[in-house]
């Protein structure tokens, strides 16, 4: 176990404190994340000096969430999060603590935390470990263990359930036993919890170095099916050809194979959920997953929106999840690479590829050659070094040409610029402005002007 070593600044932040006669102590996931030897960036403090009195100690105070004891510090160049010792009595909606009341001590703050590895704390002052739970005997045998009764922790807050499966997931570590098999019987409470507060657990699972791990605990343990009942659809859907899973299988091992980045991840679980949907089977053929892309592009709009994620992650992950179909080869004209361009937008194709490779991958079962794509990306490289025309932006008339010609803003004028568009990627040469206004004038009658 590695040592405890916060920097310097924090000692002095404690320093201020001390001197106002109050404790201080470093706990949660920094104290756990030292111990593993993992990067640490956030620093949480717990005190039994009140938030008024933090807030009084120091210059430069936030009250981030002054409600449940919690103020921000700004401290030479340190953001330290400051909550006042705290229990929690109980959750009877299963969202939200009915009451937060202060404690007097840190043992009674380290036991309303939720695992064992959560619940140490790193004395400041005397600069000792407190570890009344076990934690550090847990990180050593590489297990996620509930604080107390699990049964009991996850009837207060339906979430700790996923958050068990986020730590297993992001750490490598087994759940205990107890703790494991608490999951199943919470889930009623489970369903309770804010959508927000699963999506942000969801996320850090599916950014964890292996995120099938979660998954399948998810998936075990039936979380999985309480998210997503759609994910759970794909599992024992056989595919053919070059596929050596089911579709959950080739969900799940595409996942692992992308990229950490959110909307990658995401795009690699959602690519395939609408096959289930999709699926047509005919006596003595394999079935067909035709326009699966368009089941999976509405499936996987739908959860990210129940999942209250951004509409900039939703929008790109269906985007992608929407095209990820492309077939290329070398019959493309220059025409049909420049509409694809357009279609993906240049902004999306490197995440494009990637989940290209990831979803290869996930097929096979084994690692595929990225520079398969090599071919594509040079012909696209060779549009984008022509700055030949592939948005309307690219056009060289603007909608005020248009204008001056008769042409009245409006949805027609939309339509005749991509049709416009349309007439330059065939032929980039058209490009000019005096040639598109003779087009743009011939093609009036046909828009009724
Ligand atoms: P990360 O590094 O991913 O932020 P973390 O351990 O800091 O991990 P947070 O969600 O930031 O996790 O929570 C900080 C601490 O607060 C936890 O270590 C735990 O002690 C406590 N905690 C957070 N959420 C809960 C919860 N739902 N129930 C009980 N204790 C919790
Ligand atoms: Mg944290």
């Amino acid at each position: 176990m590695r040592a405890i070593n916060p920097p310097r600044e924090l000692y002095e932040f404690a320093r201020v404190l001390a001197d106002a006669g109050k404790s201080c102590f470093l706990v949660g996931g920094a104290v756990r994340d030292y111990l593993l030897g993992r990067e640490v960036s956030d620093f949480d403090v717990a005190t039994d000096a009140r938030p008024e009195e933090v807030i009084k100690a120091y210059k430069r105070v936030i009250p981030t969430g002054i409600k449940h004891g919690t103020v921000t510090v700004l401290f030479k160049g340190m953001e330290i999060e400051v909550t006042t010792f705290r229990t929690e009595s109980s959750y009877a909606d299963g969202r939200h603590p009915d009451s937060v009341e202060y404690a007097s001590t840190i043992g009674e703050d380290l036991s309303r935390r939720d695992f064992t590895m959560n619940a140490m704390a790193f004395d400041l002052g005397a600069r000792d470990l407190l570890d009344p739970h076990g934690g550090r005997e847990d990180l050593a045998r590489r297990l996620v263990r509930a604080v107390g009764d699990p049964l009991e922790r996850f009837r207060e807050d339906g979430l700790r359930p996923l958050r068990a499966i986020r730590f297993a997931s992001q750490l490598g570590f087994k759940i205990e036993g107890g703790t494991l098999a608490a999951i199943g019987p919470s889930i009623v409470r489970f369903r309770l919890v804010s959508a927000e507060r699963v999506r942000e657990e969801l996320q850090k699972t599916l950014l964890s170095p292996v995120p099938s791990l979660g998954l399948r605990l998810l998936e075990e343990t039936g979380l999985l099916a309480a998210i997503s009942p759609e994910l759970i659809g794909c599992r024992g859907v056989e595919q053919r050809g070059m596929h050596v899973f089911d579709v959950l299988d080739h969900l799940y091992a595409s996942v692992d194979a992308s990229p950490p980045e959110l909307v990658l991840r995401l795009a690699a679980l959602l690519h395939d959920i609408g096959k289930p949907a999709a699926k047509k089977e005919k006596e003595g053929e394999d079935p067909t997953f035709y326009r699966h892309e368009e089941y999976s592009a509405r499936d996987a709009e739908a959860l990210l929106k129940r999942l209250r994620f951004p509409n900039a992650v939703t929008d790109e992950v269906v985007h992608l999840v929407r095209l990820h179909m492309f077939a290329y080869d070398d019959s493309w004209g220059d025409p049909a690479v420049r509409r694809f361009l357009a279609r993906v937008g240049p902004d999306s194709l490197d995440r494009l590829f990637a989940l290209r490779v990831a979803d290869g991958t996930g097929i096979i079962g084994r690692p595929v050659d990225p520079r398969g794509l090599d071919p594509l990306r040079e012909r696209i490289a060779a549009v984008l070094a022509a700055k030949e025309a592939f948005g309307i932006a690219d056009l060289a008339v603007k909608g005020g040409d248009l204008s001056s010609i008769g042409i009245p803003p409006g949805p027609k004028m939309g339509m005749m610029l991509k049709e416009l568009l349309e007439t330059v990627m065939d032929d980039p040469a058209l490009n000019e402005r005096g040639r598109l206004l003779e087009i743009a004038g011939k093609l009036k009658p046909k828009y009724g002007l």
